[in-house]
């Protein structure tokens, strides 16, 4: 099928030119920097940062083996795929169509832009149905799956996807929060061969910068281009493409990390296995896990008053009395287990 981004792209995008900042029509390093109001007095941050994030674009690229223009970083993954919306979805008339259970910004991100977001249900062990989503994707302008899917856990079967790239003609987002804590490939490598993939990443997770806010999307040059358009310019404050830089250099200490992340998951998974309340452990492929018990509600009051904190999400689509457990230190992991064995005497 072709991908005709004329026809994809909102009409008054297309047409719009990127706003021009400073820092655009001026791109040295060196000079007399006179040209945007700043205040000269130097500190680590009175200039205005980067707006195209060079550096970190450069060190990404390595990292993640693509080219620097098939990147765009964000101030978190969330506000990549809101520039996705906003680019692709007129509102109050196009559609997007996603899985049940996924990530709930999706559906926040949907109703704010006025597009209807349509849920296609994942069978009760969480796989995809991906004649189902191509079915509910006629006339969509995206499809958005998250894999490994949160709440769920799972990483969403491969063969499936490529199969949804080559038969619709819209963009599909791959939504890869967590695909550092999977054996699962990611789909980054594949970007050449699909001009339709998108791939959304983010630094909050393995690579432990929550606090800085940093997304990262990953999509042919044309589509990039246009995300460019719409993106504020300084989206990405100096603080953190530094903080991010500075990690990203590093990332065998990420690498270190995610092993010790994935050790501790296969301890608690052994000792949910044994705890009697526990009554199914979903696969996870993520940094998390998804149990369910006779009664979350109970047991998540019982954890909060412990003062550990856990996620009941018995509310989602086919997720009733379930729990969703990060994976935390050796020793938080300990204090949960003990907390759940303390419910299990009770
Ligand atoms: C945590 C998470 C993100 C990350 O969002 P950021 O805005 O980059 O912190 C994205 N997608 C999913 C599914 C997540 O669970």
């Amino acid at each position: 099928m072709e991908f005709n981004l004329t026809n994809l792209v909102r009409p008054n995008v297309l047409a719009m030119k990127a706003y021009s900042s400073a820092r655009d029509e001026y791109s040295g390093h060196e000079g007399v920097f006179l040209d945007a109001n700043e205040n000269p007095f130097p500190s680590a941050v009175n200039r205005y940062p980067d707006p195209y994030q060079r550096d970190l674009k450069e060190e990404l690229a390595q990292v993640k083996r693509v080219q620097t223009n098939q990147i765009i970083v964000g101030n978190g993954s969330d506000e990549i795929l809101d520039l996705l919306f906003r680019a692709f979805c007129v509102p109050g008339k196009d559609k997007v169509v996603t899985i049940k259970p996924t990530y709930g910004m999706y559906d926040v991100l949907a109703q704010t832009n006025d597009v209807q977001l349509i849920e296609v249900p994942l069978d009760p062990d969480f796989n995809l149905d991906g004649e189902a989503i191509l079915a509910s994707a006629q006339g969509a302008k995206m499809i958005l799956l998250c894999s490994p899917n949160n709440p769920t856990g799972n990483l969403l079967n491969r063969n499936v996807i490529l199969d949804i790239f080559t038969k619709f003609n819209g963009l599909v987002v791959i939504d890869e929060a967590y695909i550092d804590f999977s054996n699962g490939k990611t789909f980054l490598q594949e970007l050449n061969n699909f001009p339709n993939l998108f791939v959304s990443q983010t630094l909050s997770k393995a690579y432990g910068m929550a606090g800085i806010r940093v997304g990262l999307g990953f999509g042919n040059v044309d589509v990039i281009d246009i995300l460019n358009k719409l993106k504020p310019p300084y989206n990405v404050n100096e603080l953190s493409q530094k903080f991010a830089l500075a990690r990203l250099r590093d990332v065998k200490q990420v690498a270190e990390e995610v092993l010790q992340i994935l050790l501790e998951r296969s301890r608690v998974l052994a000792m949910l296995q044994e705890n009697k309340h526990v009554e199914r452990i979903y696969r996870t492929d993520a940094n998390f896990i998804l149990f369910k018990v006779a009664n979350s509600d109970d047991l998540y009051q019982h954890f909060a008053r412990n003062q550990v904190v856990v996620r009941n999400r018995t509310k989602q689509f086919n997720c009733e009395n379930c729990l969703r457990v990060s994976i935390g230190t050796h020793e938080e992991n300990e204090r949960f287990i003990e907390v759940l064995n303390e419910y299990n005497n009770s």
